[in-house]
């Protein structure tokens, strides 16, 4: 059988998988043995030497040999064995074990000889190891070090790591088969190795390979990977863009008049970047395809008015428009607001709540039904099967900063009557880079709103520690004296719910019996849709001073006379978190200050990001910020960029990747059009059913 088809087999091909075996891989979406090659370890071991111990730092995770100098069972909080030892460096380290058994500790007798495997720990009185790794060696027989680093893989329950290197070592024997899409012109140019070179050097690290170097995924051979992954995730971007631009759109030809209705009711003038975004919007309404537009625009930018404007040219063509929001508190605020801007004009809104009664509910889909409602706010409920819409000409997806590519097109999808696809409109607040925003969103155009309404005085940012609450008490109550309100907001790292709101609800307490004065309000997620609906409303009305809420506030929410905020435990939270939730102040003219409140002592980390947030406004900054702190060797989530899911690349560590990318996209598509569908099949598993061309 020659290696290419060999890679293709099943992985039970190989000897000594079964059934069992088998399970636990698909269960990691490795089925072919070529998919074992693509399955890239997470970290690595170095136990290709031995650590004298004086030298050993806490954190490291590395083999070391000593004597036993004692071993002693201890009865503490519970029963455990306790063994130190000692190598001739002069340093003396414990180990420590809460399962053993008597003939364990029998075995380590004084003057034992171990080598000993772990994560080193520092404990109170010295360095440990909690269960290590540990062989007994017999000095007639002397163990053999590896050589190459131990690769560590995400694995799943039942799968040892030893099976999956095993596995993995044995696919590596058919490599040759692997087919090298990459151009090869492009690898000269980015000077790339070949692709399966980079993947021996990352399955069979050779000692000489900087271990700091794979673990920052700095190395050659991860770059590699990266580069083309990337590449791969552009190109499928591009396509889902080519396909709608030919699929069908509705041109929406409007007259202004309902915009021009919108703007002389409006007590301020849109600002210059509004007024470029709402004409990029308009224009891509009235082509043939339907629109696909990001719109970024920082906190307090003025996004909610872009999207009214939008949504009033649809209208005004004859179109029905929804818009969906996260979360039901902005879809309450959002009701409101496009009320008092579209009910003069004759129009109606309608909001649809997975939480409504069921009459209210079976009314509100019955006038989107008939077209009686020009637009439909709501979470995701929208798009439920019992909802059917008149005619949807554009649908706006607000403050989406998870939503993904498969998302975006799904709901098109379900948006789609006859042949027709509906505009699509998604604002977010997330900053996003040019170049990244053109990788990451390729198959979208985008907007910038890159300026903020006059008059904001910028919000005054402070860090004080938790010790001060009763100043900051006396705080409120002289702000809240001169008319203004407050947000108090509590965190809890708990990913409970019950936990938060109980939080939020004795903090409630303590601020009522220091603040006899005050209306204050509680809004949490355990709340009723009503219950919050209603304190929102009193908040935003001006009936309640301060407002307890959880981190159910931030996205969205605007009230422009809120100009101070308390954060409780801002060290809990994300630099770009606190960034959203700190947006919800300073909307209005008046000058803000939002208290970054942190519980002592404060790690590095944590000091610089509260930093961070005290010097800067701008989101932009902030992002960049954020990356710099976080370094480039740490593992980030997808909640900034939201989306794509990568297997090594990630799209803020590897900016400076991009554009080479976008280059070698070009190259590609124009040169190489053949090496596309390969690529994405390699590297990306979904999403390709919604291309029907
Ligand atoms: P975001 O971009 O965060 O969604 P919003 O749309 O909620 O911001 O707008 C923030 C506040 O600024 C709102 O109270 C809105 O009415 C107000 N606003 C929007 N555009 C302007 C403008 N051009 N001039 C003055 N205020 C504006
Ligand atoms: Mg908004």
């Amino acid at each position: 059988m020659s290696p290419n088809t060999q890679l293709l087999q099943k992985i039970d091909t190989i000897k000594g998988v079964g059934p069992k075996m088998s399970a636990h891989l698909a269960k990691l979406g490795l089925e072919k043995i070529q998919d074992l090659l693509f399955h890239l370890p997470l970290r690595y071991q170095d136990r290709t030497r031995i650590y004298p111990i004086a030298d050993l730092r806490h954190g490291q995770e590395v083999l070391i040999e000593g004597k036993v100098d004692h071993c002693s069972i201890l009865f503490k909080q519970r029963r455990m064995m306790v063994c130190q030892i000692s190598d001739a460096s002069g340093g003396v380290i414990t180990l420590r074990f809460f399962h053993f058994s008597n003939a364990q500790k029998l075995s380590l007798s004084r003057g034992t000889l171990l080598r000993c495997f772990g994560e080193i720990y520092q404990g109170y009185n010295s360095l440990e190891i909690v269960h290590p790794e540990y062989k007994i060696i017999n000095k007639n027989t002397p163990l053999a070090l590896a050589d190459s680093l131990t690769p560590t893989y995400p694995s799943t329950k039942g799968l040892q790591q030893r099976t999956l290197r095993r596995l993995t070592t044995e696919a590596i024997r058919y490599i040759d088969g692997l087919d090298e899409v990459f151009p090869e012109s492009l690898r000269r140019q980015y000077k790339l190795m070949t692709l399966a070179e980079a993947l021996i050097a990352l399955h069979q690290p050779t000692p000489e390979s900087s271990v700091e170097q794979l673990l920052s995924t700095s190395h050659p051979a991860q770059q590699r990977l990266i580069f083309e992954e990337l590449t791969a995730h552009h190109l499928s971007l591009r396509k889902f863009r080519e396909y709608s631009r030919k699929i069908n759109g509705i041109p929406l030809l409007s007259k202004d008049v309902l915009y021009q209705q919108l703007l002389d009711s409006l007590p301020f003038q849109l600002t210059g970047a509004q007024q470029r975004v709402i004409t990029e919007l308009k224009h891509d309404m009235q082509q043939a395809w339907p629109m696909s537009r990001l719109v970024q625009g920082d906190v307090g930018s003025g996004k909610t008015l872009v999207a009214a404007a939008a949504a009033l040219t649809a209208i005004e063509a004859g179109y029905q428009v929804a818009l969906m929001v996260p979360t039901e508190i902005l879809a309450e605020q959002h009701l409101k607001s496009f009320s008092e801007w579209f009910e003069p004009l004759g129009l109606r809104v309608s909001l649809l709540s997975g939480r409504q009664k069921a009459a209210e509910r079976r009314d509100n889909i019955e006038n989107i039904a008939l077209g009686l409602s020009n637009l439909v706010i709501g979470t995701h409920a929208l798009f439920q099967d019992a909802v059917t819409f008149k005619q949807l000409g554009l649908l706006i997806i607000d403050e989406q900063h998870r939503f993904g590519v498969h998302q975006r097109l799904a709901l098109r999808e379900k948006g789609k009557q006859g042949d027709l696809y509906p505009h699509q409109l998604v604002m977010t607040a997330t900053p996003i880079p040019r170049t990244l925003a053109m990788t990451a969103y390729a198959d979208m155009d985008y907007s910038v709103i890159d300026e903020l309404p006059p008059g904001r005085t910028p919000i005054k940012t402070v860090v004080i520690q938790n010790t001060r609450r009763d100043d900051i008490v006396q705080r409120i109550d002289a702000v809240c004296q001169q008319g203004a309100q407050v947000y108090w907001v509590c965190t809890l790292i708990e990913e409970s719910d019950a936990l938060q709101c109980q939080n939020a609800e004795e903090t409630l307490a303590l601020l009522q019996e220091a603040l006899p004065k005050l209306n204050i309000g509680l809004v949490h997620g355990r709340m009723s849709a009503l219950e919050k609906e209603s304190t929102m409303q009193s908040f935003k009305q001006g009936d309640l001073h301060l407002l307890v809420a959880t981190t159910v506030i931030e996205v969205g929410v605007d009230v422009p006379n809120a100009s101070l905020m308390i954060i409780e435990n801002a060290e809990r939270l994300g630099l770009a978190q606190l960034h959203q939730l700190r947006g919800r102040v300073g909307r209005g003219t008046a000058a803000s200050s939002c208290v970054l409140m942190y519980q002592s002592p404060l790690s590095q980390i944590a000091r610089k990001r509260l930093n961070a947030l005290r010097n800067s406004n701008d989101g932009f900054e902030i992002a960049r910020i954020d990356l710099e702190i976080r370094g480039p060797g740490e593992v980030f989530g997808t909640r900034q960029t939201g989306e794509l899911q990568f297997r090594i690349a990630d799209l803020l560590r590897d900016q400076q990747l991009l554009p080479s990318i976008q280059n070698a996209s070009e190259v590609i598509i124009k040169k190489y059009p053949e090496k596309i569908q390969p690529l994405i099949d390699r590297w990306i598993k979904t999403a390709e059913d919604y291309v029907h061309a």
